[in-house]
């Protein structure tokens, strides 16, 4: 099975990275975020390790040593900068630590190593790889103050991250049983003794928790960092049909997978977001003075996903004032979608952006009172609130 690792990456995943990472006050902290870590606690991070388990080599353990080497090979990783440790923790468990700049740690955690066989193992492995070979720790979970939108994003990006790192785990066994059985271990935290693993029921239980999630909103947890092993392993069988030519066509595969993972993510409203992004570069591009002050800010206020979408559309047009006000127009047609606290939202949102450069300029003011009026807001409520802002 000779796949290229840079070539199975789900676009679903690589897209939103790029979305995020796109974002310039996101890429800074993450950027901030892991210099940090290079330079104020790689030997912490080490000594940790080191202390809490045991670093593997060719002596210490040839069988998981080799096994490391052979999956690095198959996912075309050449670096030596990157070390295998045994944790000593029983939670099942493992993950891939950055330490510095182009050093990596994979750990496996005892609860992992005692459940597992060396096959499953190599299936972690391989995981915890793919993980690098994608570079998702770039996509830091913690990056300081930041909207509820962009936390929501960042864990909906982990999730689709452990579908990509899934696929390089299978490439590096080969065998989607041996996938199969490590995600059943891992879901079930037993030896698989009593389990058939021909027949554990996927679809009726996936429905379920389709069922559950889509009429209990409340149910859904944003923060939630992996799909459930079960989606996991759906995902992998679909992937397994294409590899083994069984269907055609990995956009459609990704598709599929993609629709299922969605039943995990909060419901936004992306009409309320877009309209907030055309608004707000209606009045930030109406005064062209500070302009990058206020995309900055822009880019810190809005949906990361909507904000490039629009941004690529808008890319080469002259008139930007004229595009982003008929873009406003033409998607607040039908006001009904927007609730009273969305339109106040809405207010306050391109207030903030006018104001971010300290002063609020005659044409802004007036292409925010165009956008209150367009969305009804009564003119004594949007005079308190523009008054706030000044
Ligand atoms: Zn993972």
């Amino acid at each position: 099975m000779l796949i290229n690792p840079e070539k199975i990456r789900p676009s679903f995943e690589l897209d939103l990275y790029n979305d995020l990472l796109n974002n310039a006050s996101f890429k800074k902290a993450s950027e901030g975020h892991l210099n940090k870590i290079s330079l104020d606690h790689s030997h912490e991070n080490t000594l940790a390790f080191l202390t809490n388990g045991i670093r593997i080599n060719h002596k210490n353990s040839p069988s998981l040593y080799d096994a490391f080497c052979e999956v690095k090979k198959k996912l075309k990783i050449n670096s030596s900068n990157i070390d295998l440790y045994i944790e000593n923790n029983p939670s099942i468990n493992a993950g891939l630590a950055f330490i510095k700049k182009s050093r990596y740690v994979i750990y496996l955690n005892s609860g992992l190593v005692n459940l597992l066989d060396l096959e499953e193992i190599k299936f972690v492995i391989g995981h915890e790889l793919g993980h690098l070979k994608y570079q998702h720790h770039k996509i830091i979970k913690n990056p300081g103050k930041c909207l509820p939108i962009f936390t929501i994003r960042l864990f909906e990006h982990s999730r689709y991250a452990e579908i990509s790192a899934d696929r390089c785990g299978l490439i590096a066994v080969e065998s989607l049983e041996v996938a199969k059985s490590t995600l059943l271990k891992i879901a079930t935290g037993t030896n698989l003794d009593y389990i058939c693993k021909e027949s554990i029921g996927m679809k009726v239980q996936l429905n379920a928790i389709k069922d559950i999630l889509n009429s209990n909103q409340g149910l859904i947890d944003e923060k939630l960092s992996h799909p459930y092993s079960l989606i996991r392993i759906y995902a992998l069988e679909k992937f397994n049909n294409f590899i083994s030519k069984k269907d055609n066509g990995i956009n459609e595969i990704d598709n599929k997978i993609l629709s299922l993972l969605s039943a995990l993510n909060p419901k936004m409203n992306h009409k309320k977001n877009e309209i907030i992004i055309y608004a707000c570069f209606w009045v930030s591009y109406s005064d062209v003075k500070n302009l990058k002050i206020e995309k900055e800010n822009i880019e810190g206020i809005c949906d990361p996903v909507m904000l490039n979408k629009v941004l690529s559309s808008s890319s080469k047009v002259k008139n930007k004032v004229k595009y982003f006000k008929d873009g406003f127009l033409k998607r607040i047609k039908d006001k009904s979608a927007l609730s009273l606290s969305d339109k106040s939202d809405i207010l306050d949102k391109v207030c903030s952006i006018a104001m971010a450069d300290g002063e609020l300029q005659k044409a802004e003011e007036k292409a925010i009172k165009e956008i209150a009026l367009k969305i009804d807001l009564t003119k004594s409520y949007v005079d308190s609130v523009i008054k706030k802002f000044k």
